[in-house]
């Protein structure tokens, strides 16, 4: 049988690999591991791992930016929708978000519970950003009236 490789880390694919592989954006085979680390992102609210959805332009779709990094990245702390990729610049010592590329959406509650370093951004799963949006919606709400 041929060895297939890994487009990305020319490492052979194990047998598992070789049965159900996993395709880079332009049709390459990758290995677990390379896929993970492309592809997989780990939700810092419910810790999930999940896949970018490889058919979509936008993925992933949210982004989280801690008041602790906004300074760096040039934008306030909060949560955002991505609106077009590539939307950073990559500096040598830092990165910097392109204007216009993402939009705010809410503020992050000081009560969300993140496993999270306050050195990077994070890309966040549908799932809690939909639901970080409408429980401040509702805490707005219940300012207001
Ligand atoms: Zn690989
Ligand atoms: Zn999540």
């Amino acid at each position: 049988m041929e060895i297939q490789k890994c487009s990305s880390c020319k490492d052979d694919l194990d047998r598992e690999e070789v049965e159900s592989p996993r395709h880079d954006k332009d049709g390459t085979v990758l290995c677990d591991e390379c896929f993970e680390n492309k592809y997989t992102h780990r939700c810092p609210i419910c810790e999930e791992l999940f896949d970018e959805d490889l058919e979509a332009k936008i993925a992933p779709k949210y982004l989280l930016i801690l008041n602790e990094v906004s300074k760096y990245v040039g934008v306030a702390g909060g949560l955002y929708e991505i609106v077009e990729y590539p939307f950073y610049r990559d500096g040598i010592t830092e990165m910097s978000i392109i204007k216009g590329t993402v939009h705010w959406l809410c503020h992050i509650p000081t009560d969300t519970d993140m496993e999270v370093d306050t050195s990077t951004i994070y890309y966040i799963c549908d799932g809690c950003a939909v639901a970080l949006v409408k429980k401040t919606d509702v805490s707005h709400t219940m300012r207001w009236t």
